[in-house]
């Protein structure tokens, strides 16, 4: 490995980003009174783009759980208390996010965020019954993604780091500046990277 690979493959050990493109500085820590899952499909773990690392540097109270299994999600099964825990989902019986009212439902301790593609996250719901037991909150006027370098994947759905922030400014009122300001850092790394006439084409 010669020396320009190697400074490459160095990352930092707080954010994981490659050294020269560290993201640290751009990192805002929030609270949130709401616990957040975030339940990972293993062959989303190590996309480069992925957005749920993000969150886990930016919100105290985000855990990111890489499994396919009720096994491999025992831990959060044994600590939720459903009758207070939401799955983000887009759900036949979803309640939307932007009529919540605590007056009807009991107010949320817990959300669950599924991070995958839409097969892959179709395929954590059925090998989970547990998710498909528990109540749905979805999007009814969600923002518009910023993040235009997934949309091949993911069509006009937001990144796991957008749906998180989205939430709890609707839930418990919190900024989304925070989120955004990481992402904005990662698209703004990942953009230097892209060779220029690829590059032209996300930024219109
Ligand atoms: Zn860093």
């Amino acid at each position: 490995m010669n020396q320009k690979q190697n400074s490459l493959r160095t990352r930092c050990v707080h954010c994981d980003f490659p050294l020269r493109v560290c993201i640290c500085k751009h990192i805002c820590q929030i609270e949130s009174n709401i616990k957040v899952f975030i339940l990972q499909h293993p062959s989303e773990a190590n996309v480069a783009k992925n957005t749920a690392k993000l969150v886990n540097l930016t919100l105290t109270s985000a855990q990111v759980i890489v499994g396919e299994t009720p096994a491999d999600f025992a831990a959060v099964i044994a600590s939720i208390q459903p009758e207070y825990t939401y799955l983000i989902y887009p759900g036949e019986a979803a309640i939307s996010v932007e009529t919540f009212s605590p007056s009807t439902m009991p107010a949320p301790k817990c959300l669950i965020f599924l991070d995958g593609t839409w097969k892959k996250t179709y395929r954590l719901m059925q090998s989970n019954p547990w998710l498909s037991s528990l109540k749905q909150i979805s999007f009814s006027k969600a923002p518009k993604t910023r993040y235009q370098i997934r949309k091949a994947h993911r069509e006009d759905s937001l990144s796991t780091i957008e749906a998180v922030a989205y939430s709890l400014q609707q839930l418990e009122k919190i900024s989304p500046l925070p989120f955004m300001k990481i992402l904005d850092a990662m698209i703004e790394t990942q953009m230097a990277f892209m060779p220029e006439e690829v590059k032209k084409r996300y930024s219109s």
